[in-house]
Formats: structure tokens, sequence, C-alpha cells
């Protein structure tokens, strides 16, 4: 399928060489993991908590296919940079607003490579202590993992390359892809 075809008017999708995912296959694995979720969480107190910015489109499409009454949060971190996080360096440049001591808490995160930033938002997060913490990633990158991390909920194993839209970025473009595509060396 040509990226131009979804986005007919648009620039940004003339810098995509080849799409991953369709917007038809993301939504239909997100109603997957929000039926999931609804399921598992069914009469218990839930706190959804998403990473800014990355999870905007992932995190407006799960809430709307969760069906049990949830809180919402975000928290937000420093843009990608591969030598801090190379080190396990993650800048928090928004803090929850809601306490999560003794509450059921649902991370939701765009995308996981070595694992060290989920690793260490989830260990700042324990150590508020919430009565539970589990993790729904949308986008798996398994290869490059250097950390055990326990992804109870999974949208889509990747492959090991860097990939936009769907709310992933490249220096700040490309977030408003609908579907998740590799960009063209000339893009870079
Ligand atoms: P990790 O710490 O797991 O190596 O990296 C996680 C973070 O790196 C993600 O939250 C995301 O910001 C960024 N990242 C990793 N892989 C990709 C990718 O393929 N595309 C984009 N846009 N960001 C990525």
């Amino acid at each position: 399928m040509n990226p131009s075809d979804f986005f007919p008017y648009s620039e940004i999708a003339k810098d995509v060489r080849e799409i991953l995912l369709t917007p038809e296959q993301i939504q239909r694995r997100v109603a997957e993991l929000g039926q999931q979720i609804s399921t598992d969480y069914v009469a218990q107190d839930l706190l959804v908590v998403g990473v800014l910015k990355g999870v905007l489109m992932f995190m407006a499409d799960l809430l709307r296919q969760i069906t049990i009454p949830v809180a919402v949060d975000f928290i937000a971190v420093s843009s990608y940079s591969p030598e801090a996080r190379d080190k396990g360096f993650v800048r928090l440049v928004k803090d929850l607003e809601i306490p999560i001591t003794g509450r059921n808490v649902l991370f939701i995160e765009d995308v996981v490579d070595t694992g060290l930033t989920l690793n260490y938002l989830l260990r700042n997060l324990r150590a508020r202590n919430p009565a539970s913490l589990e993790v729904c990633v949308m986008f798996d990158k398994p290869v490059r993992r250097l950390v055990e991390l326990p992804l109870r909920y999974k949208g889509f194993d990747i492959p090991d390359q860097f990939v936009v839209g769907y709310g992933l970025d490249y220096r700040e473009k490309y977030r408003n892809l609908p579907f998740v595509g590799l960009l063209k060396a000339e893009a870079f």
C-alpha cells in the first residue's frame, strides 16, 4: 500500500518508504487490548497513566475501547536522545497530578526498545506504593532489550528499526500520520 493513499494531500506521508502497520491493523489490535483490560479490571479501581507525547494516539484510542470507569493521568519525559537513553537517563518534565498510592495503575507506553526508559519510570512509580502496577505497550522491539520488563499487555512486536507515525515522531515530525511506517533515508 502506498503511504500517500492514507493521506493523499500530505507532504509528510511522502517521506515514508514503507508502512509497517495500517490504521485498520492498529485499530483492531487496540480494540482487543481495550476489551482485555476491561475484563481484567472489571469492578476494580483503575488509574490509566500515559507517558507523553508519543502515547497520545494510542492512549486516545485505547481509552475509547475501555468500557469500565477509569481515571486518567499523564507524565512527560524528555525527548528521545540515544546518548542519554544508553545511560538509562530519563528526565521527568511533567509529573502525575493524581496520587497513585494504593491505586491500581496501568502504565501506557508507546514503544519499548532497550527498556531503560520504562525501567526507570516503573521504579519511580513503584516507589509511590501503588496497589498494583501493570504495563501496556503498543510497540515492542524485543531485539535490543537490556532489562527484563513485565509487559502485561502488548500491541505489536516490531522490527529493530526506527518507526514514526501514530504518535511517534522524528524530531517532532510525523506524529500525525495515521499509520506506523519507516522513513526514507533522505527524511533523516
Ligand atoms: P528505550 O529506553 O526502551 O530504549 O526507548 C524508549 C523510548 O525511545 C521511547 O519512549 C521512544 O521515545 C524512543 N523510541 C524507541 N524506539 C523508537 C522508534 O522506533 N521511534 C520513535 N519515534 N521513538 C522511539
